[in-house]
């Protein structure tokens, strides 16, 4: 049984998932204590305990702890259920996060399987949907397994009410190598707006046309239904080999402009540097690396919460995982 501190590194619901998935790809069982403490409001979130939950049924697992508020979780896994899968979030939390909770066993499964999850599309500190879509799936696709992901509904913090649906067709995992971008095929920034009024849109896609000087052939909007209101901007940066798409957020009391140069400045950081892997498909890459034990990424300077995942999966793994990091980046070779 892997004992783990659920306070450690990171110390939020990563951790967390990263566990439940390496359980059911593994068979091995673990006990997590004192999850996310270092979160205002610790133990486990309506969108964990989803997480939770998804990951008992993918896995036939048999588990304790799993309620509102819990702070420790036995979680025992048993053969893993291939086939259509449909889960709740029950909120506005991430579906994309409880999707990849439950990828690696899916993807690793003796059959394909269909998954649909309700809850959040776009979360402000999660993946959004498009994210996982055109910049995570591709890289998985490349090293063997493949994901058709679609976003049936839309889902905004705090309405949610979206809904993925996610196609997965099994495969090994092959070692590859993703240290250089390859020339640039493309860049675009989408604006979608769910009830709010069109000159939300106007006002960011202003900003990023000044900051880039991109065309109208670059700049889209598109108003998309929901039950509540919604604004997420995305910069989309397209290369030979990767793709990286930044994200920020519309918010009440919150001005178009600063969510447009919020977006416009996390697109520089990533031009800035030559890196392929920006800071959040790095946490996402290192389950999947080191499943396929072998291969080696470039990437921009790592987030706690891509070392607190590298640990977990040395751990747990007993894996070798070399990081070599300077100002511009890190080498991470599995
Ligand atoms: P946690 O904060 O522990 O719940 O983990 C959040 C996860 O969401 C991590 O894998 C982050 O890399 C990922 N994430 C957060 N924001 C974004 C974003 N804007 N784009 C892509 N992934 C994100």
């Amino acid at each position: 049984m892997h004992i783990l501190d659920g306070s450690r590194g990171e110390g939020g619901g990563q951790i967390l998932r990263s566990a439940l998935s390496l359980a059911l790809v593994t068979g091995q069982p673990f006990r997590i204590h004192s999850i996310r403490a270092g979160r205002e409001k610790p133990g486990l979130k309506r969108q964990h305990l989803a997480a939770v939950l998804a990951a008992q049924r993918v896995g036939s697992a048999r588990v304790s702890g799993a309620e509102l508020g819990s702070s420790e979780l036995v979680f025992e896994p048993g053969a893993i259920q291939a086939g259509h899968h449909r889960f709740a979030v029950g909120s506005a939390g991430s579906a994309s996060l409880v999707l990849q909770t439950v990828l690696p066993a899916l993807w690793s499964a003796g059959a394909p399987s269909t998954v649909e999850i309700e809850g959040g599309t776009h979360n402000p500190l999660a993946p959004p949907a498009d994210f996982v879509r055109d910049v995570f799936l591709p890289v998985l696709a490349r090293m063997g397994p493949r994901v058709e992901l679609e976003i049936v509904r839309y889902g905004f913090f705090p309405a949610g009410g979206g809904l993925l649906r996610a196609t997965i067709t099994p495969a090994p995992l092959q070692p590859i190598e993703l240290t250089e971008r390859g020339d640039r095929t493309l860049h675009r920034a989408r604006c979608l707006v769910a009830n709010l009024p069109p000159v939300v849109a106007a006002r960011e896609l202003a900003i990023v046309r000044r900051e880039f000087g991109w065309g109208p052939g670059q700049l889209e909007e598109a108003r998309v239904p929901g039950p509540g209101p919604g604004n997420v901007l995305s910069i989309e940066l397209g290369f030979e080999h990767v793709r990286e798409l930044v994200s920020a957020f519309g918010e009440r009391n919150r001005a178009s402009e600063f969510v447009a140069q919020e977006a416009c400045a996390a697109a520089q950081t990533y031009l800035q540097h030559d890196a392929p892997v920006g800071e959040h498909l790095a946490d996402q890459l290192v389950l999947p690396f080191a499943l396929a034990g072998g291969g080696r990424f470039r990437a921009l300077p790592l987030s706690l919460h891509a070392t607190t995942n590298i640990e977990l999966v040395r751990e747990w793994l007993g894996a070798r995982i070399d990081v070599r990091s300077d100002e511009h980046g890190a080498l991470v070779r599995f």
